[in-house]
């Protein structure tokens, strides 16, 4: 029987929303325990989700083995032999693996018991997750037809970025939080990579160079993989925990300090908002 695991509980007041990095953590760690798993029930306890939850999604999975569990963007897809879950964590949800037996706590809304008595539940307290099936081939849905490239991956690179953002005079921070460009960036690894790469938050993007869209693309996976690798050692932190994780801890050099000395020049950052989002700059260091 597994032990308790906990993944992905945003709990510190910086952000309260799972990123890419947390979603990436959360699929690297429930994989190996539900992977080539069989399905022997799903108890849904709140249908009502982002979206609702289908009446008939229980009977639907009941029976199917879960071929392998991957991200895109920030749906989790469990891959099945006749369809694929696609699973959002919204605003505020976790996925914990535990053995059978274990008391049912408030927001625990769905679980998915698999043959061998593990248990993948799923957490939600704002209930903006969302619980999904589709026979379609998963890139095909709605939902994930229209997303650009990932991040982490080769076919996201500057000469893209240069080449979508032409004439565009919307503000380069919000074209790369635009899933359209590319997924997984958002406020806070925004505002981290274009401190990297020298960039002023407010620049068109059309007027942003090739040079300077490289150092960008580069910066944005520095970023997450960052990140990724912080989470990575806050799992380890938190195996065989039952108490609640943190969110992931990062050197952050701007989100968050306003006012505060620049790490590379000494002066102080300056915070406008952008879209409504809090954006940290150095004035000197980014242009
Ligand atoms: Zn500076």
């Amino acid at each position: 029987m597994p032990p308790v695991l906990n993944f992905a509980t945003p709990t510190t007041s910086l952000t309260t929303m799972p990123e890419l990095p947390e979603v990436e953590t959360t699929c690297r760690g429930i994989a190996p325990h539900i992977e080539g798993q069989t399905v022997k029930q799903v108890i849904v306890r709140q249908p009502k989700l982002r979206w609702p939850i289908p009446e008939t999604f229980s009977r639907t999975l009941t029976g199917l083995r879960i071929q392998s569990v991957s991200r895109r963007a920030k749906y989790l897809l469990f891959t099945t032999d006749s369809g694929t879950v696609l699973l959002h964590l919204g605003m505020s949800g976790n996925l914990r693996i535990m053995p059978t037996g274990q008391a049912i706590g408030k927001h625990d809304h769905v679980d998915f018991v698999f043959n061998d008595g593990t248990i993948l539940r799923f957490n939600d307290p704002r209930r903006f997750g969302a619980v999904l099936w589709t026979t379609e081939p998963a890139e095909e849905h709605p939902l994930l037809k229209h997303l650009g490239p990932e991040p982490l991956l080769s076919d996201f690179n500057g000469e893209l970025l240069y080449a979508l953002s032409k004439n565009r005079k919307t503000p380069v921070k919000s074209f790369i939080m635009d899933s359209r460009i590319v997924v997984g960036v958002g406020n806070i690894y925004a505002n981290e990579a274009l401190f990297m790469a020298g960039i002023q938050p407010t620049r068109h993007a059309g007027k942003v160079s090739l040079a300077h869209y490289r150092k960008l693309a580069e910066s944005i996976r520095v970023v997450l993989q960052q990140a990724i690798e912080q989470g990575g050692t806050t799992l380890k932190d938190f195996v065989n925990e039952a108490g609640k994780p943190g969110y992931f801890q990062q050197q952050l050099r701007v989100y968050g300090r306003a006012g505060l000395p620049c790490a590379s020049c000494q002066r102080p950052l300056t915070e406008i908002r952008i879209a409504n989002r809090s954006t940290v700059f150095c004035s000197t260091c980014q242009r």
